[in-house]
């Protein structure tokens, strides 16, 4: 046994108190284990506004990391996946192309993110320092590491998590060059309230969601939230849901170009119309133009698809130590398969559990930090993989070939699901 092992307390900085940051912090409290998270964010309510889908593993994964108490306030804020509508595909014009045969019941909830990061900030409580930019770290000759943050102040740690998203700068550090790189998709996301629509639209969407693709590499997710009705428990004194009304999140889904960096700097309506203006050039119509006419505009932003190799050897390529990263830091992933979220937060109940052991002197810190970036390698070029998925189709509509087969095929395959429809 080495002398460290016989230090009585294990000290864990967190750099980055997003989902994955948080999630792992409210996990090691839980188990009584030191941990400081640093957020440079000041205020967390204004964390971008869409859903978070977290599966039946994810599901589980909370349940794990957190105290009965808060994991209640999860569910209360939840929307089960079990009594929403189905998986769908449509056209640009909102014809079916696509409709899985009965609600997808993966055993999980859609959940706001305002909602998801406020109660897991809640959960870690006093340990989480906000307006805490990390600038930089050192490894020092006994294992530890000194953090030190752009004001200045140095803290002392046994163990380093990277937790600061696509733009790590612990993993990008520790792996030697960026952990991602930009899939060549923009996508501009926002929130419409289904009574907004009119009522032909609300109809045609009802309580189903999924992607529509059309020509020119561009594409429409839309996915029905409503927390409020559709809880995975009923708890109101818990609920904390920040949606209180059926709502549309929309995200567009664009191939990057000269036109789409026009986009980048706009805002508000200015964006909101720009996106519309750029699907309709590109032949989509209402009643899926009509989602985004009718979007709020105050929490409409732009973001670039980032994304990691899909491989398990080429994510997180350092040796074990004690420093280490998690989530979008070392597996990023574009939102196409809604799976970056979920998997950052089993990282967490992952790492939280080696640690355990390591607290418990059953393992040395970077023995439990290989166990546990073995894990995250496997689950992480997993995700990536099914997120890149619909990225591939999304850019093949932009090809010549593939302009073609999306102004022809698309409504070819319109008709066919009709047909089939009639004929069940
Ligand atoms: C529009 C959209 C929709 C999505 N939908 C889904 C979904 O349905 N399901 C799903 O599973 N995932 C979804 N995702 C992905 C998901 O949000 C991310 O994968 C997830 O948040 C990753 O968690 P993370 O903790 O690794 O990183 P983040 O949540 O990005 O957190 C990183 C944190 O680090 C902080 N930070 C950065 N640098 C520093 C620094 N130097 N010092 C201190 N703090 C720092 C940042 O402020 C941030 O709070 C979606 C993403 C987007 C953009």
């Amino acid at each position: 046994m080495t002398p460290k092992q016989h230090q009585t307390e294990l000290r864990v900085i967190v750099a980055g108190g997003g989902l994955g940051g948080l999630a792992l912090a409210a996990g090691l409290r839980t188990r009584g284990i030191n941990v400081s998270v640093f957020e440079r964010d000041t205020d967390l309510a204004q964390t971008g506004g869409y859903h978070i889908h977290l599966d039946e593993a994810a599901t589980g994964a909370l349940r794990d990391l957190l105290d009965p108490e808060p994991f209640e306030e999860v569910l209360a804020s939840s929307a089960t996946t079990r009594l929403q509508g189905g998986d769908i595909m449509r056209d640009m014009r909102g014809r079916l192309l696509y409709r899985s045969a009965a609600a997808d019941d993966d055993g999980g909830v859609n959940i706001d993110r305002i909602t998801l990061r406020l109660i897991l900030a809640d959960a870690v409580g006093d340990a989480l320092h906000q307006g805490a930019t990390v600038q930089d770290f050192a490894r020092n000759d006994d294992g530890t590491n000194t953090v030190t943050l752009a004001d200045g102040s140095t803290h002392d740690c046994d163990l380093l998590v990277g937790a600061e998203g696509v733009h790590s700068q612990i993993a990008r550090s520790l792996a030697g060059r960026p952990t991602s790189k930009p899939t060549g998709l923009l996508g501009i996301c926002g929130r419409t309230t289904v009574a907004d629509l009119p009522g032909t639209a609300q109809r045609l969407f009802g309580q189903d969601s999924g992607l529509a693709i059309g020509p020119d590499g561009t594409g429409l997710y839309i996915g029905y939230h409503d927390p409020a009705n559709q809880a995975a428990v009923r708890s109101p004194a818990r609920a904390r849901s920040v949606t209180l009304e059926p709502i549309y999140i929309w995200g567009a889904v664009l191939s990057e170009s000269a036109a789409t960096e026009r986009l980048r700097p706009l805002t508000g309506s200015a964006l909101r119309d720009a996106t519309a203006a750029l699907l309709q050039d590109a032949g989509w119509t209402s009643p899926m133009l009509d989602v985004i006419a009718e979007s709020e505009t105050d929490g409409i932003a732009p973001f670039r698809f980032h994304a990691g190799p899909p491989y398990a050897n080429q994510l997180a390529p350092w040796p074990a130590g004690t420093v280490t990263a998690l989530g979008d830091a070392v597996h990023a992933m574009p939102p196409t398969a809604g799976m970056g979220a979920a998997t950052a937060i089993r990282d967490a109940a992952d790492l939280a559990t080696r640690l355990e052991a390591a607290r418990d002197q059953q393992a040395t810190i970077p023995a439990a930090v290989h166990r546990f970036e073995h894990g995250m390698r496997i689950r992480g070029a997993a995700a990536i993989t099914a997120s890149l998925g619909p990225v591939r189709m999304i850019h093949a509509s932009a090809t010549p070939i593939g302009r073609v087969a999306a102004r022809l095929g698309l409504p070819i395959g319109a008709a066919l699901a009709r047909l089939r429809q009639r004929t069940r």
